[in-house]
């Protein structure tokens, strides 16, 4: 087994655990493999050890890594800030955004959507915790983005991600009762395709399935260490 082929195996072992201590049906919970500052070699053994689903945080790496990989089925999620003049690109090569905060970047990427593709999976990105930090947007907000989200042609909106501080626990229960919330007071937002809520990343993904994650992004424990100087952004 490489490391990788046995990291991932750990990480599951870790969510299997935590969806038997959290009595969530077992399988519920995805992994997606936080593939960002890793090199296509690292994507291609965690997809030869079973891994479909990939987060990317830049857009330009993640393109380059797909066109490294054409040929392999990989699900491509990108889960970094999007700038308006990347959306085309994106619309164009990714299966989900995970970090749509604001109309006009949805709104983009619905038009650029090219009509061939399934919509585009969308999930919009919360900023749960973190006044200072600017991106997801803001509770508040949430219900506007959510009518105007739904109402867009290309885009199927999935859920809702988040990035809470390390050991912010109550930001995880937080996010659970904000999709309720939304599911309760939203007409037409249904259940059965509002169905994702992503959070838990290495450190932290067993409060997060016991809070309700059915989407955990692990990054380090299955690649290892990024390289020095490279942020977690
Ligand atoms: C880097 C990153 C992750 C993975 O973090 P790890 O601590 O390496 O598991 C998850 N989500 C987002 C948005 C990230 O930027």
């Amino acid at each position: 087994m490489t490391d990788i082929a046995a990291r991932l195996a750990a990480v599951r072992a870790r969510i299997d655990q935590a969806e038997k201590a959290a009595d969530r049906t077992p399988g519920g919970v995805r992994l997606l493999a936080v593939s960002k500052l890793h090199p296509a070699s690292a994507v291609r053994a965690a997809h030869a050890a079973g891994q479909q689903a990939f987060g990317e945080n830049y857009v330009q790496e993640g393109l380059a890594k797909m066109a490294e990989l054409d040929g392999l089925a990989l699900e491509w999620h990108l889960i970094g800030p999007l700038q308006s003049n990347k959306t085309r690109e994106v619309a164009e090569h990714f299966d989900w955004v995970q970090s749509v905060d604001r109309e006009k970047i949805a709104r983009r990427l619905s038009d650029q959507r090219p009509a061939q593709l399934p919509p585009l999976q969308v999930c919009l990105q919360v900023n749960i915790d973190d006044e200072a930090s600017k991106a997801g947007c803001s509770l508040a907000e949430l219900p506007v983005l959510v009518r105007a989200v739904l109402a867009l042609p290309r885009l199927q909106l999935r859920g809702l991600m988040c990035i809470p501080r390390a050991g912010n626990t109550a930001a995880l229960a937080a996010l659970a009762k904000t999709r309720q919330d939304l599911l309760a007071s939203i007409p037409g937002l249904e259940a059965a395709t509002f169905d994702t809520l992503s959070m838990g990343m290495s450190d932290d993904l067993e409060a997060a399935v016991a809070a309700g994650s059915t989407m955990v992004r692990v990054g380090s424990a299955i690649f290892g260490a990024r390289p020095a100087g490279a942020g977690p952004a």
